[in-house]
Order: C-alpha cells, then sequence, then structure tokens
C-alpha cells in the first residue's frame, strides 16, 4: 500500500478542524487591521532563498527542495514566505509609492529537515508583513493584531519578548565590546560560536549549547550600544506596548542573524504548554526589500507556524468549534425522491444537512449516524409523507419528536 512522503503528512478531522479554525480567525482579524492576502507560487528561483534567507543558514545549506526542473532552471520549494512576498512586491512595482502595504499570507512551506515532533517536510505558516512604515507604532499595530488572533484562539499565557538589533551602523559599537568580553572567557564557548565571533557575533548569544549560555552571563547588551534613533525607537516601543497592555519582557539574547534585520526582533512565548516555549517569531527588517533588489522601503514582520499552533490549541482546548450536519434519512422509494427535493430545499435556505442515499435499512443508517457524531436525525418515511411532517430523533437524548416540514428548515437553523 501507498504511504505519504516522509515528513509529509494527511490533515483531516480533529487537526485539520483546528487548521480552518485558525485561519478563519487569521482572516477575520487582519482583515479587521486592513490586511490583504497574498499568494505566492511554492516554487521560487533558488537566488531569492539565497539572497534572503542567506547562504550560510541550516534552511539554505541543508534543508531547502532544490531541483533543476525542465528547463534547466534551478528551483526551490520555498522552505518560508516573506522571501517570495518580497520578491513578488517588488516585481508587481507595488511598494514604489509611499502607501502602506499590508500583506498576510497562508501558506505550506517545505523543509528537508531531521524529523522530530512537531517538525515536518511539509509544514503551513500563517504570517503578516508590513511594508512602508519604519515607526515603532507600526510595530505596536501588527504586536495588537498578533495579540488579537492569539487572544481570540484562545490562548491566554503570552509573553512578548523583545530586543533590538540596533543598524548595520550600530552594530560595530557593540560588537567590539562583545568580542572583548568574548575574548576574556573564550575557552568556554564551542566551536560554533568560535566560528560565529569571527562571521557573525550576534549569533553567538542565541546558541543552543547550553554551556556557551552560560559563558554569557553579564555579557554586554546590544541596547547599551544603539545609536540614537534607535534607542529612542527601543524606548518608544516598550511604552506603546505598556500602554496597550500588551505583556512584555525584554530578551537581550533574541536575534535575528542576517544583516537586513534591525532594530525590533521579537518572540511570543506561551506558557499554555507546561515549559514556556516560543510559538512564533518576527521582527523588523528595513533592508531586505532593497537588498532583494527593490525600493528602499522598511517592513516588519512574522510568522507563525501552524502545525504547532494546531496541536497547542488540540492540548489546550480539545476539539476545535465546529457543527455536525443534521442527517436526513428517507425509508421507501416514494419518500427517497421528497427527501431530495426537502434537502434542496433546506440547502438553499443555509441549513447544514447530510443525506442518507444509499437505501436500506433505517438500523444501517442510526448506526453510521452514531459513528458520525449526528445529533439530529430526520426520518422520512410513507407515514410521515402522509401527515407532511418528519420524525426527529435528538440523538443526545434518544428523545423522538415530529415537526411539519414547513418548519423544518427554521427549527434546525435554531438549533
Ligand atoms: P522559522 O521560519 O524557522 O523562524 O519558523 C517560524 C515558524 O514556523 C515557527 O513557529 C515554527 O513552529 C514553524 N516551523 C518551522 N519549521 C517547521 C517544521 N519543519 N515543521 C513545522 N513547523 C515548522
Amino acid at each position: 500500500m501507498a504511504q505519504s512522503v516522509k515528513g509529509m503528512r494527511d490533515l483531516f478531522g480533529t487537526e485539520l478542524r483546528w487548521f480552518q479554525h485558525i485561519e478563519e480567525t487569521a482572516r477575520r482579524v487582519f482583515g479587521r487591521h486592513g490586511y490583504g492576502e497574498i499568494r505566492t507560487p511554492i516554487l521560487e528561483e533558488l537566488d531569492v532563498f539565497k539572497r534572503s534567507v542567506g547562504e550560510s543558514s541550516d534552511i539554505v545549506n541543508k534543508e531547502m527542495y532544490e531541483f533543476t526542473d525542465k528547463g534547466g532552471r534551478q528551483v526551490v520549494m520555498r522552505p518560508e514566505n516573506t522571501a517570495g512576498v518580497v520578491r513578488a512586491a517588488i516585481q508587481h512595482k507595488l511598494l514604489n509609492s509611499s502607501d502602506p502595504v499590508l500583506f498576510y499570507y497562508i501558506g505550506q512551506q517545505f523543509r528537508y529537515e531531521r524529523m522530530q515532533t512537531g517538525r515536518y517536510r511539509q509544514f503551513w505558516q500563517i504570517g503578516a508583513e508590513s511594508f512602508g512604515v519604519a515607526t515603532p507604532e507600526s510595530e505596536a499595530e501588527s504586536l495588537l493584531m498578533l495579540h488579537s488572533f492569539l487572544t481570540e484562539l484562545g490562548l491566554k499565557n503570552l509573553t512578548f519578548s523583545i530586543n533590538s538589533v540596533g543598524t548595520p551602523e550600530s552594530r560595530p559599537a557593540f560588537h567590539a565590546a562583545f568580542r572583548a568580553f568574548f575574548a576574556a572567557r573564550e575557552a568556554q564557548f564551542c566551536e560554533d560560536c568560535h566560528r560565529r565571533i569571527e562571521t557573525n557575533p550576534l549569533r553567538v548569544l542565541d546558541c543552543k549549547n547550553e554551556k556557551c549560555q552560560a559563558a554569557l552571563e553579564g555579557h554586554p547588551v546590544i541596547t547599551d550600544h544603539l545609536d540614537e534613533a534607535s534607542a529612542k525607537h527601543h524606548a518608544r516601543l516598550k511604552v506603546l506596548l505598556t500602554e496597550l497592555g500588551i505583556p512584555f519582557e525584554e530578551n537581550p539574547r533574541l536575534v535575528r542573524g542576517l544583516d537586513y534585520y534591525t532594530r525590533t526582533a521579537f518572540e511570543v512565548l506561551s506558557s499554555d504548554l507546561g515549559a514556556q516555549s516560543a510559538l512564533l517569531g518576527g521582527g523588523r527588517y528595513d533592508l531586505l526589500v532593497k537588498h532583494l533588489g527593490g525600493p528602499d522601503v522598511p517592513a516588519f514582520g512574522w510568522a507563525i507556524g501552524l502545525d504547532r499552533l494546531a496541536m497547542v490549541l488540540q492540548q489546550v482546548r480539545g476539539e476545535a468549534p465546529h457543527s455536525t450536519p443534521a442527517l436526513l434519512i428517507p425509508l421507501g422509494d416514494r419518500a427517497t425522491l421528497e427527501a431530495l427535493k426537502l434537502a434542496r430545499n433546506l440547502w438553499d435556505a443555509g441549513v447544514a444537512l447530510q443525506l442518507e442515499t444509499r437505501g436500506g435499512a433505517l438500523k444501517k443508517a442510526m448506526a453510521s449516524a452514531n459513528r458520525l457524531g449526528i445529533r439530529t436525525v430526520l426520518i422520512l418515511g410513507d407515514g410521515e409523507l402522509e401527515g407532511g411532517t418528519v420524525t426527529v430523533k435528538h440523538m443526545a437524548t434518544g428523545e423522538q419528536e415530529s415537526w411539519p416540514l414547513g418548519e423544518v428548515a427554521s427549527r434546525l437553523a435554531s438549533r
């Protein structure tokens, strides 16, 4: 029997209902904030990711589904969506005016990852990107939207963890202080960090190695070495988050390792799953659009993993909110045709209804209704046709009653 490809899974049932509920919530909340959806192709040219995600990253180095297509083009199944959104926005000249441009996306991403729980090779991300505004107010707006999104999904114990990584101009001052700190205790750091301190010192701060994290105790912090404008920006964001009642903490080890990231970096932590763990991350990337060949346009955005979010919600809230349709069971030849007509009227009136079309015994149909979790069964036989009624069985209580045909739509709608 054929199986799905390793790391790729089928979505259905309870888990898919969470996906749908999350997607509906995202569209509602983001739409309310004036964000419009963008859908970009799954395949992009290799160069798009080399230049954005970065040639030295694990994603580009080890995890990309890349191949040469029949026309000899080097293409990649996107490992993330920001690069594609930026590429599209530049290509279609959407960033050429001074107007803010607000996009969200919901889509599959592909990474050839080592298998572990909650990590897949095809997974989903929802993200929002705001282009054209460099203010801390635009960040507060985006974070408020994210806060509403997560809160409306029912997550309560949220903390926004924030930092500023300054700008390429202000970073050398921090690098100098940090290199001096590192040099004084370099034996305590791992080999990777010895490489990072030369090529990308910020990345030492988020090294996963516990010994390195311990060695970092008392390290110089970036926010003490910011240029004046970045420092003002960071202070203003903290004022806004405080005023808006968004719970946040400063995390001086929260960094983004690429040069086009500027100023605000953030993560959202949730303690809904026991130990606090990051649900998502994002930040300001004022230099990416230009870096990818577009105009000099600032940007801020974030992405959340849908698979992980659905898993968290399933554990915290159980079943996703959904309604099951009623089931209409006709008994006998005449009732079969009448049932089709009745069902059509109910469907046209917006009623959710499943129709038993197999024919055969009532017992078999009722057994299916039980297995399908149907709560209301309508039975239409010769007796009911004579009287212009349907027999209604409420599965939870076993209670049975008779409804006039003309009232079925309204009575089902009011349930
Ligand atoms: P990243 O793009 O690595 O910063 O990840 C952003 C979000 O995508 C995180 O919230 C992760 O939960 C999710 N994510 C990243 N890689 C995977 C994966 N292989 N499977 C499932 N979710 C993922």
